[in-house]
């Protein structure tokens, strides 16, 4: 591979879908890897740490943000989240396509670092949707799925922020559409200028 690879921002409120699709679409791709963040949130059931999350305390997070470990890094409903920056920029350089799973202040930080990056927004069909997704995966508290649902109000309305939006009602379909724009995206004038370089 000799182009360097897209730092793909994926964000959208959480119950909408992000990691089923993200993890669809990377089903027997190589070009593509997730980058796995840090959290101080506590693991939920089932979760591994090194697969879903790198689990923290407060003072190692504290530690990665003083040495600048982490490309970006926010606080969502009280717990801190971070994307390690080395793995991201390693990854890239080989020509892969890094794939971010992060929420709205986080997009902004790395878009401010990497303007080139490719910002997608996932939601559900609908907010009573989004209810029943967070419900379902029987993950959160009452109280927890509350928090989130006012907070996905308040990401809704920074979608004007992001350049796609996935609206995952199918998920084989929304993992289609997430392929189709990292294709669009490699088909970029700009980044296929060399070829035209002997004319
Ligand atoms: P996020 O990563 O955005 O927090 P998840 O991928 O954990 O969301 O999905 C939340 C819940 O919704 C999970 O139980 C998942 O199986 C379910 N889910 C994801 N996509 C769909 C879909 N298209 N239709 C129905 N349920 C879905
Ligand atoms: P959850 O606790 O449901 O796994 O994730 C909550 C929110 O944190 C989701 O919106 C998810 O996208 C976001 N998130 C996960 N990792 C990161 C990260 O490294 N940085 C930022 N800014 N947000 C993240």
């Amino acid at each position: 591979m000799s182009e360097k690879g897209k730092l793909i921002v994926i964000s959208g409120p959480s119950g909408a879908g992000k990691s089923t699709v993200v993890f669809k679409a990377m089903e027997g791709r190589d070009d593509l890897c997730f980058s796995t963040s840090v959290t101080t949130r506590k693991p939920r059931p089932g979760e591994v740490d090194g697969r879903e999350y790198f689990f923290v305390d407060l003072d190692r997070f504290a530690e990665m943000i003083k040495n600048d470990e982490l490309l970006e890094h926010a606080v969502y409903v009280a717990n801190s989240y971070g994307t390690p920056r080395k793995y991201v920029e390693d990854k890239l350089d080989s020509g892969m396509n890094v794939l971010l799973d992060i929420e709205v202040q986080g997009a902004r930080q790395v878009a401010e670092k990497k303007p080139d990056a490719v910002k997608i927004f996932i939601i559900p069909p609908s907010l009573e949707e989004l209810e029943r997704r967070l419900v379902g995966r029987g993950t959160d508290t009452a109280r927890a799925i509350e928090a989130r649902l006012i907070r996905a109000r308040q990401e809704y309305r920074e979608a004007d922020f992001y350049d796609y939006i996935i609206i995952n009602d199918d998920a084989d379909r929304a993992a289609e559409e997430l392929k189709a724009i990292i294709l669009a995206e490699h088909c970029r004038a700009a980044d296929r200028a060399h070829y035209l370089r002997d004319l």
